[in-house]
């Protein structure tokens, strides 16, 4: 069996030149004599690597200088704990509901602080977004959280929330952990934004946290010291050892994106891959996507056969195609197909011919 179309949720598929590099580069990088995971991370060669990563994370995705950039561990779980930790001081934090991402963070945040729901949009079974204006925000909130991208349920926010024209001056945490890099980001929208790296940017691993100086400084005392970003902050990442190989095959990532035209190129290809698999699915009489068509994301499309007797039969037809990993989350079931950066177009095309094919002779 060749490379198939994988469409997994994470980890999930990598630029395929990505993979040929590291391969060519695995036993001696750029003839230091030594494979990347065998570096010490404080030596010059891996220096090199984290520095040019950094750099280009922040030309790509345009990351202003008073923002750090942090490479940490735990993935988008630890977040959940790690920003009550350094932003809450104890304090309210709000949390917007659109699916079970951002479920957990409340939970998971109400450990250290007061975590309140300030909209939820589980009436509709999360197929919809709340409106910003009428979130309900406390005036004593230390930030306002909402998951950029829910990868389970597909519903995505095409345009970030402007707290302050709600008149609220709490900073805005965004959970970008499946759509970092797919998109632009309004950086003056955001006090802080974070992600594991396995969706859309690389290996499992790595937690990107890009924040705001001024919310760096302010941990809880019982905060882990690997996990106050200010210590993180003020060592380069390198408080504890970084997950290094991760690190580097980010960068690769982040220059096959510079290569490859940059977000905004990304963002045009993700909009006409979504495009085409939407566009089948509401002429179907077979499949059918539920979220409302203004919050469908570009990343993550979950669908349902209507007659869901015949699920085992399409995914077994699909691995037969090569269409790897399209079975829904449990917790919703059905089927879905995560199209990151790294999916090129012949897959989505691969898949719409597939399931028109899987819709004629079931017909
Ligand atoms: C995958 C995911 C997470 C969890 O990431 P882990 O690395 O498993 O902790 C959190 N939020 C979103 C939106 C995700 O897609």
């Amino acid at each position: 069996m060749g490379r198939a179309f994988n469409f997994s949720a994470g980890p999930a598929v990598m630029p395929e030149a990505v993979l040929q590099q590291a391969a060519s580069e695995m036993l001696n990088w750029h003839g230091s004599g030594m494979s990347v995971m065998e570096m010490s991370h404080r030596g010059k060669e891996f220096i090199s690597i984290y520095e040019q990563a950094e750099a280009d994370l922040r030309e790509l995705l345009a990351v202003p200088a008073h923002f750090k950039i942090l490479f940490m561990q735990g993935g988008g779980l630890a977040e959940n704990a790690i920003v009550p930790l350094n932003l809450s001081q104890g304090g309210a934090m709000d949390f917007v509901l659109t699916g079970s991402w951002s479920q957990k963070s409340l939970k998971e945040a109400g450990k250290f602080g007061t975590a309140r729901v300030a909209a939820s949009a589980q009436a509709d079974d999360f197929t919809t977004l709340p409106a910003p204006a009428t979130w309900q925000i406390g005036s004593d909130s230390r930030y306002v959280h909402i998951c950029g991208n829910e990868t389970i349920h597909g519903v995505e926010f095409h345009e970030l929330p402007d707290l302050k024209a709600l008149g609220c001056d709490a900073p805005l945490v965004v959970d970008f952990s499946s759509h970092v890099a797919s998109r632009p980001v309004d950086w003056s929208r955001v006090g802080l934004a974070f992600g594991g790296a396995q969706k859309n940017l690389g290996p499992a691993g790595l937690t990107l946290v890009i924040v705001r100086e001024d919310l760096i400084g302010h941990a809880l005392p019982h905060c882990p010291s690997a996990f106050d970003y200010k210590l993180v902050s003020d060592n380069q990442s390198m408080y504890n050892t970084p997950p290094t190989y991760s690190i580097y095959i980010a960068g690769l990532v982040f220059q096959w994106l510079k290569k490859n035209g940059g977000i905004a190129t990304m963002e045009q290809r993700n909009i006409a891959k979504a495009q085409l698999l939407y566009d089948f699915l509401d002429s179907s009489r077979l499949f059918e996507n539920r979220v409302a068509q203004d919050c469908r994301s570009r990343m993550n499309v979950p669908f349902f056969l209507r007659d869901e007797s015949r699920n085992e039969a399409f995914l077994a037809g699909a691995k037969a195609a090569n269409l790897l990993q399209l079975k829904g989350h449990k917790s919703v079931g059905g089927m879905r197909a995560s199209i990151y950066n790294a999916m090129p177009i012949e897959g989505v095309q691969a898949l719409v011919a597939y399931m028109r094919e899987f819709e004629k002779t079931q017909a």
